[in-house]
């Protein structure tokens, strides 16, 4: 909830960073929240998710062909552990 509703982005070039950064680091543009970031609307998403997607996990697991990645990690570090746990 805190990392989402944070969440900004910028109006130029789509840089997402967080209420942190004034103005985008990238271009200068001036940064925004989307609506689908405002808190009730990120709880909606997280009971969707509860709902919905959670219940693969599960699913998966039991099919013994989950893959788990630590997505807290650095995006770079965590698209180089996705493409290596798919093999690519
Ligand atoms: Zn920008």
């Amino acid at each position: 909830m805190k990392r989402l509703s944070s969440r900004r982005c910028c109006r130029d070039c789509g840089y997402i960073g967080n209420v942190a950064d004034e103005s985008c680091p990238k271009c200068g543009g001036e940064m925004f929240q989307r609506d689908d970031d405002q808190e009730d609307v990120i709880r909606n998403r997280l009971a969707v998710y509860d709902k919905s997607t959670k219940p693969l996990i599960d699913f998966y697991s039991e099919a013994g062909i989950l893959i788990t990645i630590d997505g807290d990690k650095d995006p770079k570090i965590v698209y180089g552990d996705v493409k290596q746990a798919l093999g690519l």
